[in-house]
This record gives C-alpha cells, structure tokens and sequence, in this order.
C-alpha cells in the first residue's frame, strides 16, 4: 500500500463527462489499496474567465477581492469531484484550502505556501478510508483570514505542497499531455517524450515557458525530493494496471538519471517585451536610476544587454519585462527621465525569447554558438541573448518562434525518429 497524490488540470475537468472520468482513475488507485489526496483544478477556461470578470469589473480592482473571486472556480471541481467519487462508491471529502488549512503569504494572486497541516486528513486515511478532494491554487494568509491564490497554474504547487505535508510516496500530475517533453508537443510534432528528467533542467524548462508544470511546484519536488509523476488523465481509467509503469516523465534528482543529454529541451514565451533605453550617459548610477523603479514597482526584468560605448559618453541599454507589465515599465522609465537623463525611449512588444536548457551544458563548449550559425541561416534576427551554466536564451520576433523552436530541435538531435 502507498500513498499518492493525484493531480488534475483544468482540461481533464473541463466537464461533468471528464469528471467522472477523473473519478474511474482515483477509484482505481483506492481498489488498488492506496491512500489517496486528489487535488484538482477549476474547469479549462474558468479562471480566464473568472480573470476577465474582475478586470471587467474595475482594471485596477482589490487583490483581495481578485482572489476571492478566482478561487471560486475550483471550490466547484472539489465539490463535484467528491459527488462523482460517491456515486462510484468511493468515500470522499471535498477541502477548500482554508479548511485544511493551506496557509500562505499574503502576496494576493502570487502567495506562497507557508505551512499545511495533513493531519486531518491522513486522521481519516486510517479511520474511514477517506479520500480527500483538495482545492487546488488556493490557501489562506493566517494573519489577516483571507483567501489567497498561488498564480496562474498553481494547482501543480499545491500537489507537490500537500504531497509533501502528507507524506507521499509520489505525486501524479494528470494533464492533457502524456508527460514532459523535449519542447511543446503542440508546437513540435516531432517533440519526444521524456522518460525522466531532473528536478534542475525541468526547473529551468518550467520558468522558461513550459507551462505543463508551474515553476514553483519544480521547486518544491526538488526541495522536499518529492518524485513528480506527469501523465495523461486521457487514458482509459481502468485499462491501466495501478501496479505497472504507466507511459509518462518521472521528475526526480539528478542521481537517478541514467543518461543525461548535453540539451535536455526546449522552452520559449511569448509573454516577453522589449524595452532599449537609449543615448543614456556610461556613467556610475544609470542602470540603478532605470532599475530601482522598476522594482519598486514589482517588475520583474529578465534579459538585460547594455552596451560598450564608443564614445565613452553615451550607450544604450536594453531589457525585457513579462508582457503584461509593458505599459507599466514604459511609465516607470518616463517618469525617471531627469533622474536617469535618455534622449530616446524604444520598445517592442512582439518579441519572443527561446532557451535551449540542459544540464549537459555544464562540461560542453560552443553549445550555443552552434545556435545562433543555425538561426542566422534561417534568417532570424536575434535582438538580445542571455546565457547560463545550463542554458541559453534568445529574444526573436515572436513571428519566427515556431521556426526558431523547430530549427533548434532538430539541430540538437531532438526530433523523434
Ligand atoms: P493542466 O490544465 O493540466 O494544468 P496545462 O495546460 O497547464 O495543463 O499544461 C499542459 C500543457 O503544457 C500541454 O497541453 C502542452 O501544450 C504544454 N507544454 C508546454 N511545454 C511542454 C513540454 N515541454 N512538455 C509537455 N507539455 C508542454
Ligand atoms: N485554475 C488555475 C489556473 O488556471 C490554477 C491551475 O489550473 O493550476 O491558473
Ligand atoms: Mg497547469
């Protein structure tokens, strides 16, 4: 017997069909003699919704508020979830997070998990073979009794979470993928799918754009050496043996790897703009007069290029911003004009930044180089380019990322045969 986590995304309860179907899975893993924590998703497209809803509202609405609202979404799939479980027989429980308690920070939409008490619900493991039917993405800030959200796909976070506090032995991340692979199935059909891969490379997978799982729950799998298991939810529930491997990508440490490639894969976003200060003067104290307010402002700044300059007088700097912070950062910028002192502002928001990721990279020369010869072949411009012991990103006009995408997997050896 084992104890085990199951996870399900939005799409894999996107209606009252497919949870019933998540229901024929957990069954099979109860009957199987398991103790079971689920912790599910809103349905697909609800939180965009529930998102819009808010903004729609007032644009520059109450964080507070915005959590309340978007944590709506999966008090309903927990509350369904243990009805369709009931009516297969199956003893269950619905949990919000506040119930548990899930306790976090009061950073509002992008909280962090401080401490969660599985006491209850492995109490009721052991006294009425009980599977619990968690909320995911949502917590409570103990101080001030709100509830609080974990960021956009943060049901991943709260799995590993509870994972952790209870005890596991695995946690299963059901998707509408079945596993990780070497870049986005949708994009690349030719994407091979990964057996295993370490918690560092899929770190770095994640925060680089491949939402399949969020950043923070790669964090937590690696902290508390939680084996992540990421799998379909689109298989037929009972033709699987619960005893048996099923098709999927264990995340697990860097030991257990057999073999490890010098690049592992592949991630980019659209989600990135461009900002070039320009003309600013090569002396002590510009780059803090740009960034400070940027940061105060809570932008976070990703790629940065500055310049040699020529002259010894001027030069010019470049940035990028996530997307949704574009307009922000410009007003930030403009508002310290006397004190940075510019004589241009440029920017660019249809750009698309593609990184190449691999622990393998460490003790291997001219990984990257090989890139940019292969992009410049294929007439693609590249406008900033960052590096790291294990990967390499490029910012690209975002017309030319599939390309670029598809133009790396192969180069790397990537393609399936
Ligand atoms: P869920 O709703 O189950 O949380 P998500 O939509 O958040 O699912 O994540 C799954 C999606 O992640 C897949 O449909 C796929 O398009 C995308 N994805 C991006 N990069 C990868 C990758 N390297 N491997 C697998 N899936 C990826
Ligand atoms: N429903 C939330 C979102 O769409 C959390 C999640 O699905 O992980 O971001
Ligand atoms: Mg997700």
């Amino acid at each position: 017997m084992g104890r085990l986590v199951m996870k399900f995304g939005g799409t894999s309860v996107a209606n009252i069909e497919r949870i019933r179907n998540v229901a024929r899975h957990v069954k099979r893993e109860v009957d199987a003699g398991h103790e079971v924590a689920v912790v599910v998703s809103a349905m697909s497209g609800k939180t965009n919704e529930l998102v819009a809803w808010c903004r729609d509202a007032s644009p520059m609405h109450d964080a507070r508020e915005y959590d309340a609202v978007v944590a709506s979404g999966e008090q309903v799939t927990s509350g369904l979830l243990a009805i369709a479980l009931q009516a297969l027989g199956v003893q269950a429980r619905s949990w919000q997070g506040w119930q548990i308690p899930i306790k976090t920070s009061d950073a509002h939409a992008s909280a962090r998990i401080l401490d969660i008490d599985g006491g209850e619900i492995v109490k009721r493991f052991a006294d009425r073979k009980e599977v619990a039917v968690i909320a995911g993405f949502q917590g409570i800030n103990p101080q001030t009794g709100r509830i609080t959200t974990l960021g956009r796909g943060g049901s991943d976070t709260s799995a590993v979470a509870i994972a952790a506090a209870i005890k596991a032995d695995r946690c299963d991340i059901y998707t509408d993928v079945d596993g990780v692979y070497t870049t986005d199935p949708r994009i690349v059909p030719k994407a091979r799918r990964l057996d295993k891969i370490a918690f560092e490379d899929m770190l770095e997978l994640a925060s680089l754009g491949a939402k399949v799982l969020q950043v923070r729950s790669v964090e937590l799998g690696m902290v508390h050496n939680m084996p992540i298991f990421v799998r379909s939810s689109f298989d037929e529930p009972d033709a699987i043996d619960p005893h048996a491997t099923p098709p999927g990508t264990l995340i697990c440490s860097e030991e257990e790897m057999m073999e490890s490639h010098v690049v592992t894969g592949i991630a980019f976003s659209k989600d990135e703009a461009q900002i070039s200060v320009r003309q600013i003067e090569d002396k002590p104290g510009v780059a803090a007069a740009i960034f400070v307010p940027l940061a105060s402002a809570n932008i976070n700044v990703d790629m940065i290029v500055q310049n040699v300059s020529e002259d010894g007088k001027t030069t010019d700097l470049t940035f990028t911003v996530p997307a949704a912070d574009f307009d922000r950062a410009k007003e930030t910028i403009a508002a310290a004009r006397d004190k940075i002192g510019y004589a241009r502002l440029d920017s660019a928001g249809d750009v698309a930044k593609v990184s190449v990721i691999g622990s393998g990279m460490r003790s291997h020369a001219g990984i990257a180089a090989k890139a940019f010869a292969a992009l410049a072949e294929r007439g693609i411009n590249i406008r900033a380019i960052t590096t790291s012991e294990i990967k390499f990103s490029v910012l690209i006009d975002t017309a030319y990322t599939e390309l670029a995408v598809r133009t790396l997997h192969s180069l790397y050896g990537l393609d399936k045969a």
